[in-house]
């Protein structure tokens, strides 16, 4: 009222059913009221919690009316909005990592829920002019998101780290709501009843604070929720020091629950970026586990070359024509004998680089087994295998410089066959290893392609 005449009213006057709190509101003044000297009255009704904050009445023009108004809706009601927002974030980053851990932690589908029933929780702090259902129906709503969130949260911090006393608070929390529910009548009595009841979520947030302090060196899960719990005791304790005082502060403009649900949900945020990363790598290491074992497996072990099953299969695996070499090295028992079997090893591995380097990345070089090697020339024909061979050969040749200061001279016999059709990779194998045997029967040291008449 405006020098007695009513120049405005907010919310749903005939059944109580509005949220008028955290917002201001603007009414225009019809000048020929003004006088010299003015009197502003401003009635409250409501069925509980009368109040206006520091916030002054402000007369002023139009233009700076709707400057404060604007700034207002940008730094306030936004946040509420942006609360929100990070909380259905949170929720359902949780939702997708609870699917993507499939099971291995349960915990992270309960706090994405609490996270859900959080953001119900700040509709309490919106402005809603006609709420359509009684008030008290609203704060019933209201008082059980935050209720079943915190028992939500306690039971998943009971699932991740097994202590009971959470299990414990939670279902504690709960029946207090059910309690809660049943005997609130009136908003009078479930404000009272609820400033009772409060306090056991002040013990299960307690019960998160002793839990995850005692894991915090064990797991960063307990970590982040240890600090978000610490921030949201603080907010706790400062909204229940200010209902109580009645005080008001800068803060209190913004309800100061906004803040902790911000803080909470930007904590459950982290853990699941925690947590992502964290299954992230697991998945690259698990890989890396995976080929370096499956190298292992088709690899020998002392050259790096495929092993022979690895070969056999390879050779099943290709289509014709490609060429197979096979390589024995000559008399190797006497360089075994004469050198000592480190220097035999080293024979092995000099031959082994040495095919290796003679033939192209697309090829495959194995070791056959002891002083024996193979190599898999793929669209190769004869002609160009037995170049390839010559080269093998004349690598090998070149003097293997030892310890002691001497050269060794390698000799190697080799056997050729080149399948044009398809055949059993033990058919191709013999064929070469004939062609093999002939140059080791003809005096080593020589390449022998396979034909049909060699015996
Ligand atoms: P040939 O010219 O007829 O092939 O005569 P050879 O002396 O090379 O005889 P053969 O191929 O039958 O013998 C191969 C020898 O190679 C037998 C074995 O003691 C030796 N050997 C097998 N594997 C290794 C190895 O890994 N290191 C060493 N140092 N010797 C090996
Ligand atoms: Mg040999």
């Amino acid at each position: 009222y405006f020098n007695n005449i009513l120049i405005g009213s907010v919310g749903n006057l005939k059944n109580d059913s509005s949220i008028i709190w955290n917002t201001i509101n603007s009414f225009d003044i019809d000048k020929k009221l003004i006088k010299n000297e003015n009197e502003i009255v401003i009635e409250i009704y409501a069925n509980y919690e009368v109040g206006r904050f520091s916030f002054p009445p402000i007369i002023t023009n139009i233009s700076n009316a709707n400057k404060i108004l604007n700034w207002f809706k940008i730094i306030i009601l936004n946040l509420y909005i942006i609360a929100i927002g990070i909380l259905w974030f949170a929720f359902i980053l949780l939702l997708i990592l609870s699917y993507l851990l499939n099971k291995a932690k349960k915990e992270f589908f309960y706090y994405s829920l609490a996270a859900l029933l959080f953001s119900f929780y700040i509709f309490d702090n919106i402005l809603i002019y006609d709420l359509g259902i009684p008030l008290i129906i609203f704060k019933k709503f209201i008082f059980a998101s935050v209720y079943l969130a915190c028992s939500l949260i306690s039971y998943g911090i009971y699932l991740q780290f097994k202590k009971k006393i959470n299990l414990f608070l939670g279902v504690y929390l709960l029946v207090s709501l059910f309690i809660m529910l049943i005997i609130s009548s009136n908003m009078v009595v479930l404000k009272k009843v609820s400033n009772i009841f409060n306090i056991v979520i002040f013990f299960n947030i307690f019960g998160w604070l002793y839990t995850t302090f005692k894991e915090r060196k064990k797991s960063i899960d307990a970590q982040v929720i240890l600090i978000a719990s610490i921030f949201l005791l603080f907010s706790f304790c400062y909204d229940m020091f200010f209902s109580t005082f009645q005080k008001t502060s800068i803060l209190n403009i913004v309800n100061i629950n906004i803040y902790s649900s911000i803080i909470f949900s930007v904590a459950l945020i982290i853990l699941v970026i925690f947590n992502y990363i964290d299954l992230e790598k697991n998945i690259i290491i698990e890989q890396e586990k995976r080929n370096f074992f499956y190298y292992k497996s088709i690899t020998d072990s002392m050259t790096e070359l495929f092993n022979h099953q690895f070969i056999v299969n390879k050779i099943e695996e290709l289509s014709p024509a490609f060429s197979v070499i096979m390589i024995d090295a000559d008399n190797f028992k006497d360089i075994n004998d004469n050198y000592g079997h480190h220097i035999g090893d080293l024979v092995i591995k000099h031959i082994a680089n040495a095919i290796k380097s003679s033939i192209r990345e697309c090829d495959f070089a194995g070791r056959y087994g002891g002083d024996e090697f193979i190599a898999i020339l793929k669209n190769c024909n004869k002609d160009d295998a037995l170049i390839i061979a010559e080269r093998i050969q004349s690598n090998i040749k070149k003097p293997l410089l030892i310890p002691s200061g001497e050269s060794i001279n390698i000799n190697t016999s080799f056997g050729i066959y080149t399948s044009n059709d398809k055949e059993s990779s033990a058919s191709i194998l013999q064929k070469a290893d004939k062609a093999l045997y002939n140059s080791k029967k003809n005096g080593k040291d020589r390449i022998t392609l396979y034909s049909s008449d060699i015996s």
